[in-house]
């Protein structure tokens, strides 16, 4: 099998000059780079992914800062989710992920010593006290709402782009996730829901997250946004939405989904 190599820079991929991911036609291997000493030796992290899109894959995390190297630039991930399909970028996503990952666990979070690398696993240990350490994921529900034939949307106020979205939250320790969804809409905009069913998801490494979609109805209550996270909730029906998120996420795919299911009913 032949090796291949990528590398990252926080959320940013080095990409070859001659990819244009917006041309529609990307080559499945968009994301490899040509491997340099120039990249070896900058490195804070080199890992070893053995399958990365049926290839053996060598990763790279270099310092923020470091120009690319000739022939290449620097491309934010996001930019890859929005513009190719979902199956395109998942890969790059996981590389970019344990890259990330293993820089943020160089040493033992119980004695820190510095971790060492796990031959048969990715994973890292500790050779002092031998605390194990694995990839980090955090789950996070997206909601989907359904009220007399209408969705609930929110703007979040920490939203730059001012876009509606589905309600999101982190699930918390002890929690399963119909009772995080529950939680998440009673404490952001103050409504009792049911959950009925699980619709998919989707891992969102900016940085760790992994998305949950559920669909759910309306019990009770009227929509009071906490004004904190939320800034403004409403309900809406498929053919007066606002401005909603651009299609390549989970949310956005969601929402496009509940939309027909609206229409069709
Ligand atoms: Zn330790």
């Amino acid at each position: 099998m032949t090796e291949s190599s990528a590398a990252f820079r926080g959320s940013e991929i080095l990409i070859d000059n001659s990819i244009d991911l917006a041309s529609g036609d990307a080559p499945a291997t968009w994301w490899q780079c040509r491997a340099t000493a120039e990249l070896s030796s900058a490195a804070e992290v080199e890992l070893y992914l053995p399958c990365m899109a049926g290839q053996a894959t060598r990763l790279w995390r270099l310092p923020e800062g470091l120009a690319a190297p000739n022939g290449h630039r620097w491309l934010p991930l996001r930019e890859a989710v929005y513009q190719l399909p979902e199956d395109t970028w998942l890969s790059a996503a996981r590389a970019m992920a344990y890259a990330n990952w293993r820089a943020a666990n160089r040493f033992c979070g119980r004695c820190g010593t510095k971790n060492i690398d796990k031959a048969d696993e990715l994973a890292v240990q500790c050779p002092a006290c031998g605390n194990l350490g694995f990839p980090r994921l955090s789950p996070a529900i997206l909601a989907v709402v359904y009220k007399d034939g209408q969705l609930l949307l929110a703007r979040n106020a920490a939203n730059k782009a001012g876009f509606w979205s589905l309600l999101a939250g982190f699930v918390e320790p002890g929690e399963r996730f119909e009772d995080c969804v529950k939680r998440e809409v009673r404490e952001e905009v103050g409504i009792e829901i049911e959950v009925d069913s699980y619709l998919g998801s989707q891992p969102w490494p900016f940085p760790d997250q992994l998305m949950i979609g559920f669909s759910a109805r309306w019990v009770a209550g009227e929509l009071h946004p906490d004004g904190l996270e939320i800034a403004e909730a409403g309900w809406f029906s498929p053919t007066a939405l606002p401005f909603v998120p651009k299609t390549g996420s989970l949310s956005r795919r969601l929402i496009d989904q509940a939309c027909r299911n609206l229409t069709t009913s």
